[in-house]
């Protein structure tokens, strides 16, 4: 066994100072990139760390007990986030994602859910608020978050056979207790909810039509995830990604499925009908058909580093300018030259079998930027 790298807290991925333009740019709601990509989506991971140990995002090896997380001093308070998605919205943002790490493990999750959804759109209307969970604590958080603010919610669940789940989280946690948090958070009006499987083709494909089967029927859209190469500790390989065509055959056998279009432009899902009408699934082929073309989200980590991509090994540190003596309107204009000057296509890019879009850097690891 090789020895672990244990990457220095603070100074695991580069980040550069933003620029701050001489003439300042005042929001519009219109900025656009340099391949013509608005700015729609805002995703913000609360915490870098987690309850579970998915091998695809945290694996156990890496995140051990000697693995450093960020410090608390280094996290973006409530307010810092507030003030930087305020400046988003001004720009176009029209959905927040909270995530992580798990994000309902940040310490009164609930109190900057009650701030964000106070924010309203340059039109006046409310954001589309949402969060993704691994559910471990969902059951005990669902009413508190609904009362917070909070719209919708996604839930991560690979598997239902719980020898498979317990292995894939690595955290020895039971099926029961995340299908308790689903029926809990549909009970308080958390829906329509959304759950996310990971595909690890040898590992959880035998448990896509029991997936299927289940949430059949009822008001959960049900989504297969191609499995990515994100970060740089989860060992992918081509050979263990199912590909969603693969996936929607499986169900096709068992359930017949018609394509239905896209709810909204930059929707990452491919949606697919039960053609007996009971409900949808959506696929979502990160890997073999690249959606960059509509990508319009943002991601700004726990520490307050703006990332363009999921595969950037490069943020942009807009904690240094929070923590600096500058304005709303310079910090407003820095966000508005990083985007307009953003060119990120990393998984068009691999399709075509380009370039290394991390140019050999280290990629920014899931669990700290979000999914
Ligand atoms: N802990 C929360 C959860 O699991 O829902 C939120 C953070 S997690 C990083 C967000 C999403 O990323 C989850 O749905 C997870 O399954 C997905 N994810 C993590 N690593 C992935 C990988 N290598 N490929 C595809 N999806 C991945
Ligand atoms: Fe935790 Fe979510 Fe990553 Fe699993 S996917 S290790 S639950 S952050
Ligand atoms: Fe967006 Fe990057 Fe994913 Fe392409 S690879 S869809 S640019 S996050």
């Amino acid at each position: 066994m090789g020895q672990t790298v244990i990457p220095l807290a603070d100074q695991r991925y580069l980040a550069s100072v933003p620029h701050i333009p001489i003439k300042l740019i005042a929001p519009t709601g219109l900025l656009s990139d340099t391949l013509a990509r608005p700015l729609r989506d805002l995703r913000i991971s609360v915490t870098d760390r987690c309850n579970f140990r998915c091998s695809y995002c945290m694996p156990k090896e890496v995140f051990d007990k000697n693995y450093s997380f960020l410090p608390q001093t280094s996290l973006l308070s409530f307010e810092e986030i507030t003030r930087t998605a305020r400046l988003f919205v001004a720009h176009g943002v029209q959905k927040i994602r909270l995530t992580g790490g798990e994000p309902l493990l940040r310490k009164h999750i609930e109190v900057l859910i009650g701030m964000l959804s106070a924010l309203r759109t340059p039109e006046g209307a409310p954001l589309d608020l949402t969060l993704t969970t691994n559910a471990s604590v969902l059951a005990k958080k669902a009413q508190a978050l609904k009362d917070a603010g909070l719209q919708r919610i996604t839930v991560s669940l690979d598997a239902l056979d719980d020898t498979i789940f317990r292995r894939m989280n690595d955290a020895d946690f039971p099926v029961a207790d995340v299908l308790k948090g689903i029926e809990a958070a549909d009970k308080v009006g958390l829906g329509p909810i959304k759950v996310n499987m990971v595909v690890k083709r040898g590992t959880n494909d035998s448990e896509i039509v029991p997936m299927a089967r289940h949430f059949k029927g009822s008001s959960v859209v049900l989504r297969f995830i191609e499995y990515m190469d994100v970060g740089a500790t989860n060992g992918w390989r081509m050979n263990e990604v199912m590909p969603s065509a693969q996936v929607i055959e499986r169900i096709n056998e068992v359930f017949p499925l018609a394509a239905i279009g896209a709810n909204s432009l930059g929707e990452t899902a491919q949606r697919w009908r039960y053609r007996d009408g009971s409900g949808e699934v959506g696929v979502i082929s990160s890997v073999t058909q690249a959606f960059c073309r509509d990508c319009n989200r943002a991601r700004l980590s726990t520490e307050g580093k703006l990332f363009l991509c999921l595969f950037a090994s490069q943020g942009h540190d807009l904690r240094a300018l929070l923590r600096g003596e500058f304005s709303d309107e310079q910090i407003s204009a820095a966000i508005a030259h990083i985007w307009q000057h953003r060119d990120d296509r990393y998984s068009e890019l691999r399709s075509s079998g380009q370039a290394d879009a991390g140019g050999g850097e280290r990629r920014v690891e899931m669990h700290y930027i979000g999914g």
